[in-house]
């Protein structure tokens, strides 16, 4: 696991899994932690920094989304105030989504001390740009369906960090298991909050965090791009343009799979 301090209150755990990214925001008065993960010994790195950094404070533990990858953590951290989307807790896979936990760790042999289940949250999000307070840091929250059925974007507008989940990742291009018209107004939501100036920070749950907005903007272009290209081919029924997928995105194998899916999809939705 690599762990990098961004700011003062910011640090980002990367799982070696996946390159899967666990945030923490971490102020004099409070601590919030997003989609803690993978492996048990990651996971138990991540609690001994939150430990270290939360005595006396509030705690928050926030969750993308409802992919299992991003929840598989969830118990080890007992006693935070939770908070995800209302799409989350009132989502209608959650049983699968568990199941999906409790296979992986079934697959590879993999022991936690503490049980899968998935999260009960406290505070849901069911607005557009709702507002919250955590500590002295004023947050907005933006719904973000399209990668899956239950995504939150979070915005800590005191601090211009941007958590995106499963959105405008460096690594990979979209995985779109939910809508491809809602992936599109998640990206608007996106480039509209990028386009204000306000974020500083773009973190994504998958890859390296983007600290200028040159960098933020090509994601975002790259993946309106490859939404584009794959509707292209779809419509017209000629070939994607593999090759060029796979100059810039760098694990063909898996990420095949990847791509036919979304093709799949996508002709269902065309
Ligand atoms: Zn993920």
């Amino acid at each position: 696991m690599e762990t990098r301090q961004l700011t003062p209150t910011l640090t980002l755990f990367e799982s070696q899994l996946f390159r899967t990214v666990t945030t923490c925001i971490h102020t004099n008065d409070y601590l919030l932690l997003v989609d803690p993960n993978w492996l048990p010994d990651e996971v138990e790195e991540i609690a001994a920094f939150v430990r270290s950094k939360s005595l006396h404070k509030e705690r928050f533990l926030l969750f993308t989304h409802s992919d299992y990858d991003h929840i598989i953590g969830y118990r080890r951290f007992p006693g935070f105030t939770t908070i995800a989307s209302q799409n989350f807790v009132d989502n209608p896979r959650a049983a699968q989504q568990l199941q999906q936990a409790r296979d992986w760790d079934d697959e590879y042999y993999i022991r936690r001390k503490y049980p899968l289940t998935y999260p009960v949250i406290h505070r849901p999000i069911a607005g557009e740009g709702e507002k919250m307070q955590l500590g002295q840091d004023d947050y907005l929250f933006y719904q973000a369906p399209g990668h899956n059925y239950d995504g939150l974007l979070t915005f800590n507008r005191s601090q211009g960090i941007l958590i995106a989940g499963d959105y405008l990742s460096n690594i990979e291009f979209p995985y779109v298991y939910h809508s491809f018209a809602a992936y599109r107004k998640t990206l608007a939501t996106l480039k509209g909050l990028v386009a204000s100036g306000e974020v500083r920070i773009l973190i994504t749950g998958h890859g390296d965090a983007a600290t200028d907005v040159a960098e933020m903007e090509l994601r975002i272009r790259e993946s309106v791009a490859y939404l584009d290209q794959l509707e292209e081919a779809v419509r017209q029924g000629t070939d994607f343009d593999l090759e060029a997928l796979f100059k810039r995105y760098d694990f063909p194998g898996i990420m095949q799979k990847f791509h036919a899916k979304n093709e799949a999809l996508l002709r269902q939705q065309l």
